[in-house]
């Protein structure tokens, strides 16, 4: 037997009826269908069933040192997945095919670099050229870079006296050498720091 609307109740009818709330307005026509609705009364003794269940269950209170013992089975991952310099270097080395290849690369680095120094120094006057038109425009762009922002505090005279500088071959390939030394240095200092933290346990 159906309701006569034909709409059988809802969440909030079932919720009125199991809480017992008589002052709700959604109470009197809850009751009225339920008594003509074969369908919403089963439905609304099996919730009353499984709420009854469920409250009769036990109560589960874990005692204080239950978070500390779940942490001590989880296995934190490193924070920044990055191997420490020396796991690094140990892997690297750790067969004869890797160490080939470390050499292969630090000998091309190195090698590059004071090929490129050599050269420099062994031409200067095929380098001469290139170097003044390199520092001159390197100069041109610096000053136009300096005299956008400080038009009105730098003068002109210290113009002459960095294309001076930079036009020296030797000063270019030293000046260059010396920002990459700087860089590489900055990765190293940078990867000590990021695998420091991977040292310490973890902490609830
Ligand atoms: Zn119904």
């Amino acid at each position: 037997m159906t309701s006569p609307s034909g709409a059988h109740l809802a969440f909030d009818d079932f919720d009125v009826l199991l809480s017992g709330d008589a002052e709700s307005p959604l109470h009197a026509p809850a009751e009225a269908h339920l008594a003509g609705c074969n369908q919403c009364r089963a439905e609304l003794a099996a919730q009353s069933t499984l709420i009854a269940r469920l409250e009769s269950l036990p109560f589960f209170s874990p005692s204080l040192a239950f978070s500390d013992l779940v942490l001590q089975r989880v296995a934190l991952p490193d924070p920044f997945a990055l191997r420490s310099l020396a796991t690094s270097r140990k892997r690297l080395l750790a067969s004869r095919r890797s160490l080939v290849a470390v050499s292969v690369v630090l000998c091309a680095v190195v090698g590059t670099m004071l090929a490129s120094v050599m050269w420099t120094l062994a031409n200067p006057d095929a380098v001469s050229s290139v170097g003044t038109w390199a520092g001159n425009t390197a100069s041109q762009w610096l000053w136009v870079a300096i005299r956008g922002g400080f038009a009105n505090i730098v003068e002109q005279p210290w113009l002459g006296t960095a294309q001076a500088w930079f036009a020296t071959p030797l000063r270019l390939a030293l000046l260059s050498l010396g920002i990459t030394l700087i860089y590489v240095g900055g990765l190293v200092a940078l990867r000590r720091l990021m695998a420091l933290p991977r040292a310490g346990a973890a902490h609830a």
